[in-house]
């Protein structure tokens, strides 16, 4: 007997006849066919949890997956040192302080190029400056995100965040290291913003890929404006948001993430080491600042000190 309302999706229960869409090219199949008759992927059904799969919507929960995680490790920094959260107008309101952020894994040429912590510039992407940072990122990655996801896949959207959160913090970072001070390198960089611009690259490499200059032009002059406005605004990583862009729009253009192509298994799997890889440098970044107690070296004494 099955009186299951068709349009509830149940996450636990798996499909074992009738059909569903091919989780790649979305072609109705047979839950039982080995090989999807439309773009000849393998196991179309996902052992017949295609349905619940795209239940989840058109980038499979990634973004609430980023969302919450970026929500969860804000909370995580102002609790993990509440005496010191700072509030100092309405661009630090709700501020975690420095400590927090670099136990958690902040970037920049302090952290990567002085005392060697080169995997932040995966955490760091995931670690915000104070409440106005967090909700205005969050905002923009939530509309953004839905975007690349339906253009490219869900697990590609993922793969083209984590490569533009990378590439903008060796942006900031190695600006900070090696140019002049004037040029505004980052000695510490946080926030969700070189990913998101990221993303805008992807919608650029879109735009060229489907000759649609319409999108293209949208993209870039939403790039050209929020870049413009980041230059103007104090404290602002301008070269993570360059960096990014560029991680972003480059790693668009590598065969097996170049947008309306059906994903396979390869990009689901990246997409969630790349998580898992997420995970591991926020892990690192804890493990790492307890067994070196580097809150106690001069360099991060300096910081701390009252300006
Ligand atoms: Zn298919």
């Amino acid at each position: 007997m099955n009186n299951q309302n068709p349009n509830t999706i149940n996450m636990f229960k798996r499909q074992t006849s009738g059909t569903c869409a091919c989780i790649s090219c979305r072609q109705l199949i047979s839950v039982s066919d080995p090989i999807c008759p439309g773009c000849s992927r393998k196991n179309p059904s996902l052992w017949g949890y295609s349905r619940a799969v795209r239940g989840l919507g058109v980038d499979f929960g990634f973004t609430k997956i980023i969302i919450w995680g970026c929500v969860t490790l804000y909370l995580a920094t102002l609790l993990a040192d509440l005496e010191h959260i700072k509030n100092n107008g309405i661009f630090n309101l709700l501020s975690p302080s420095i400590r927090s952020i670099w136990l958690f894994g902040a970037s920049g040429s302090l952290p990567v190029f002085d005392r060697g912590c080169w995997w932040t510039v995966l955490s760091a992407g995931w670690l915000h400056g104070g409440l106005l940072h967090i909700a205005f990122n969050m905002a923009w990655l939530n509309t953004l995100a839905l975007q690349v996801a339906a253009a490219f896949g869900a697990g590609r959207l993922v793969i083209i965040y984590t490569i533009a959160i990378i590439s903008g913090f060796l942006a900031s970072s190695l600006a900070g290291e090696f140019l002049p001070a004037s040029l505004h390198g980052a000695a510490t960089a946080i926030g969700a913003s070189g990913g998101i611009f990221g993303l805008l690259g992807a919608v650029v490499a879109y735009g060229q890929t489907t000759k649609d200059s319409a999108v293209k032009q949208e993209a870039w002059m939403l790039a050209i404006v929020m870049f413009v406005i980041g230059v103007i605004t104090p404290q602002v990583d301008n070269w993570g948001h360059f960096g990014g862009f560029i991680g972003g729009y480059l790693i668009s253009k590598v065969p097996g993430i170049v947008p309306c192509r059906p994903e396979g298994l390869e990009q689901l799997g990246l997409a969630i080491g790349s998580l898992v890889l997420t995970l591991l440098s926020i892990l690192m970044a804890i493990a790492h600042a307890y067994t070196l107690n580097f809150f106690d070296l001069p360099a991060f004494r300096a910081l701390l000190a009252p300006n």
